[in-house]
């Protein structure tokens, strides 16, 4: 007879993954694992490398492979949003899709949980930005997302990246949304007191890729990248008197949405705060 170690996967696990070029980084399979197991949820979450332009494919084998669901993360989030049969509002207004839920027929829903996962930990810290003027750096997925749920919320926005076009796209999921240059970015922070720094400078240790000596007490500075959790900017912010706020809350609320998508349980949270060693 076969013995099948408590707690480990059977032919009856569901599955989920995540899918990226790279991947071996990703700390989304610890966030869901601790929560299927917090939840007593037969399920396991893998990470899957999948090369540049195989993203599409990768998408339209899940209902094939019997995956329950998908994380999709860089660089084939717009692929995903191609490959989907039915897209939500956020996942159609960016054209980005990080989440996708396998529909009871087979049909592949594309969502995007970013924007909704900024928000969240923005209100798990109390940062209401209703009102305020934010200026969001980089142009690209993440700063879209952010930049659009930032606008509902009732935000003015400011948009800086190194590309012209870029900048003003994004500004554009904004009303009355502004882009400018990298080099206009300390007199963009005369009128903004949250900053969301959206580039990848930084994951490797490098210097922020813009001007910081006009921070100060009055700022709020959100650096979405989560590992290192502390980057030179945060600290450059902290230096300057101003809040410094890492990506790790933004990473777990947005698992904890699509964990809700696919399993129709209400994520734990704080489980899955603390399996990132988020107090
Ligand atoms: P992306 O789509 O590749 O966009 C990256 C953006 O950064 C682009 O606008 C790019 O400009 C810009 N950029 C890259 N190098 C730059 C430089 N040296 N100077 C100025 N701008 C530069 O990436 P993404 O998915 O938006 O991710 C961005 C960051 O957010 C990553 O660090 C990622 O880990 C983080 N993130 C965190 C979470 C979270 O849950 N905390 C979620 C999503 C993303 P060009 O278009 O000109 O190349």
């Amino acid at each position: 007879m076969t013995r099948v170690k408590r707690g480990a996967p059977t032919a009856s696990t569901r599955v989920v993954a995540v899918i990226g070029d790279p991947v071996a980084h990703s700390l989304s399979p610890v966030i869901h694992n601790a929560a299927f197991a917090a939840t007593g949820l037969d399920w396991v979450y893998v990470a899957l490398p999948v090369q540049r332009g195989s993203g599409a494919e990768a998408v339209r084998s899940l209902h094939a492979l019997g995956l329950a669901g998908l994380n999709v993360t860089a660089p084939h989030k717009e692929a995903a949003a191609e490959a989907c049969d039915e897209l939500t509002q956020d996942a159609a207004a960016l054209r980005s899709v990080n989440t996708v839920v396998v529909r009871p027929d087979g049909g592949l829903v594309g969502d995007s949980t970013d924007g909704q996962g900024f928000i969240g930990a923005l209100d798990s810290e109390g940062v209401e930005c209703a009102g305020r003027t934010v200026l969001v750096v980089g142009a690209g997925g993440a700063a879209r997302a952010v930049t659009l749920a930032l606008a509902r919320r009732g935000a003015r926005l400011i948009v800086a990246a190194r590309r012209p076009d870029g900048a003003a796209a994004a500004a554009r999921l904004a009303p009355g949304g502004v882009a400018v240059t990298m080099e206009e970015i300390p007199a963009a922070l005369r009128e903004a007191s949250v900053v969301v720094h959206a580039t990848p400078v930084g994951m490797s240790g490098e210097p922020p890729p813009f001007d910081t000596t006009s921070l100060g007490t009055g700022h709020i500075v959100v650096d979405l990248i989560y590992r290192p959790v502390e980057t030179r900017l945060l600290l450059a912010a902290r230096e300057a008197g101003a809040r410094g706020i890492g990506g790790l809350g933004m990473l777990v609320h947005q698992a904890a949405r699509s964990f809700t998508e696919w399993t129709g349980v209400d994520a734990p949270l704080d489980v899955m705060r603390k399996s990132v060693q988020l107090p």
